[in-house]
């Protein structure tokens, strides 16, 4: 393994927590805890992103080497390496919840590489720290193959996200209730190591907040401006509150910019609690998310969301707003007043509506968006929505519709019922021939459109069903449905012929299945 350069600023920079005794605390007036991983039976390497490992200096004879899945597994460290477990609070499902921290994820370092970018690794599913309250601090297969597919399907599909370097096999078996209906099952281990600039969560700010320790909340906003916002520096003669005031306003730019993302490309992350929010505006904590296959704004994957639908897709804008003034009610009291921060949650509108609007035009391959067009894609939603329509199959197949003679003949897979598809017709015909005739207005060639429509349409996502069958194959013991997907989801904008079967719409078997259509929080 070579050596990689390391500087640690978060625990270097930031109190810790003095004690490292084992077992689950309260922890006050520090923002984290060090504590090692706890060591595996038989790490074995699963999978890897070769992006990610490049990207931190590492080639493929580093990660095929035996000590890659030590230290990935939890097994080994690093030279240079200092592990420790954050400590942070968050709102969960809309209500306060006090201390919660990472509870089964370890930071390992800040690697800084040779053109001088920062990744934190982290590996989650390492073992307990003093904020694994009454769990194990474990994670298994079946939810670590979810996290690391997803984490770099998301980045090539250019939606913000934390990385996955590796997904490795732990050899330990880990016990989980997945239908919480008391029927627990002994299941394959798994530690993913995560990559991102920061891993500081909304979270990390409310709990300081919470215990009026506005000395920690100051340091911790000084060390996250200074650390994670490098091209957000000061300006000459600015005070500190309205450089203070430029950086929420970021935050929440950065999260109007995802959030917006996420609608574009059918994403419906499941548990947007305040501790599952990262302060670079980036998606983080893939545990019960889910794809849209058929277009329902109503839609939440998560069982436990199942009741109130707080997390469902269609609901996602309001709650990242929400989330925002939560984040933004912890950083008040650095604040002389709420006009700062109302600048901020304004912007976070206004760059949602002005990238909803851009995203719009992209998806229905118009040059810009007028406010007819608004209703135009409105009108669009209900149909898909009524009908039963496959979102993915759908915006993409829409670049074949011809608009000199629009018809719903390049639609046919679509549909996921035949007496909805024909019922559909008329009104979807009725829509295809106005959006044709919209089209037609724009000076574009048709290379132009489709170019435009392919490149904001994605023809590959993770849908549930495949993440599904590669986990179902990777417990039999075998990968390589990790790694085909793995490529697949490698060029998501790109037809990839012969590849077709991963484009297809979600099959019947899938529509109710545990895992397809619903999963569980217990991962
Ligand atoms: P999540 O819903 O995954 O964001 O987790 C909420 C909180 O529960 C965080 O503090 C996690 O670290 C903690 N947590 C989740 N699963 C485990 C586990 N298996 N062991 C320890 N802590 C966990
Ligand atoms: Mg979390």
């Amino acid at each position: 393994m070579p050596a990689l350069r390391f500087d640690n600023a978060f625990v270097r920079d930031l109190p810790a927590d003095p004690s490292t005794a084992p077992g689950t605390r309260q922890v006050r007036g520090a923002l984290y805890s060090r504590v090692m991983p706890t060591p595996v039976s038989a790490p074995r390497l699963v999978a890897h992103s070769r992006e990610v490992a490049a990207m931190l200096g590492l080639d493929e004879a580093d990660v095929a080497d035996p000590a890659f899945a030590r230290v990935f597994g939890g097994n080994a460290l690093m030279d240079g390496m200092e592990p420790y477990a954050a400590n942070y609070g968050g709102h969960q499902f809309g209500h306060w919840a006090g201390q919660l921290g990472d509870g089964r994820a370890i930071g390992l370092g800040e690697v800084v590489t040779a053109p001088g970018q920062r990744w934190e690794l982290q590996l989650k599913g390492a073992g307990p720290t003093p904020y694994s309250r009454t769990a194990d601090g474990r994670a298994v297969l079946r939810s670590s193959v979810r996290e690391f597919l997803c984490s770099e399907a998301m980045h090539h599909l250019g939606v913000p996200t934390t990385r996955a370097l590796s997904l490795v096999a732990t050899g330990d078996a880990v016990v989980r209730d997945m239908f919480y209906d008391g029927n627990p099952e002994a299941e394959p281990g798994a530690v993913v190591c995560r990559v991102a600039p920061s891993f500081i969560r909304f979270g990390n700010f409310e709990l300081p907040a919470s215990r009026d320790d506005i000395p920690l909340l100051e340091r911790l906003i000084d060390f996250t401006i200074a650390r994670d916002f490098p091209d957000l520096p000061a300006a000459p003669g600015e005070d500190r509150v309205e450089y203070r005031a430029r950086w929420f306003a970021e935050v929440c730019e950065r999260t109007a910019r995802m959030v917006a993302d996420w609608m574009r490309v059918g994403f419906v992350h499941g548990v947007m609690n305040t501790d599952n929010m990262s302060i670079l505006g980036l998606t983080i904590d893939y545990g019960p998310y889910g794809w849209v296959d058929n277009y329902d704004l109503e839609w939440t994957p998560n069982t436990t969301d199942a009741q109130g639908r707080r997390y469902r897709f269609g609901n996602q804008p309001q709650i990242a707003y929400w989330n925002l003034s939560r984040l933004g009610a912890a950083l008040s009291p650095v604040f002389p007043g709420p006009e700062h921060l109302e600048a901020g949650l304004k912007r976070y509108v206004d760059v949602f509506v002005e990238t909803d609007r851009r995203h719009t035009a992209a998806k229905l391959g118009l040059r810009e968006c007028r406010d007819e067009d608004l209703e135009l894609m409105d009108a669009l939603r209900g149909l898909l929505q009524e009908h039963e329509v496959d979102m993915t199959i759908f915006f993409r197949a829409l670049a074949d519709v011809d608009p000199a003679a629009p018809s719903m003949a390049p639609l046919p897979d679509a549909f996921y019922d035949d007496a909805k598809r024909h019922h559909a017709e008329p009104a979807l015909t009725d829509w295809l021939a106005r959006h044709a005739a919209r089209v037609r207005e724009d000076a574009w060639t048709p290379a132009e459109r489709r170019a435009c429509m392919q490149a904001t349409n994605p023809k590959y996502v993770l849908r549930n069903y495949l993440a599904q069958q590669a986990i179902e194959r990777a417990t039999q013991g075998d990968d390589a449905g990790i790694h085909e997907l793995l490529e697949v989801l490698r060029r998501p904008y790109d037809d990839q012929p012969g590849r077709e079967p991963f484009a297809g719409r979600r099959p019947d078997w899938a529509r109710h299945r545990a895992g397809c259509s619903m999963l569980s929080c217990s991962s």
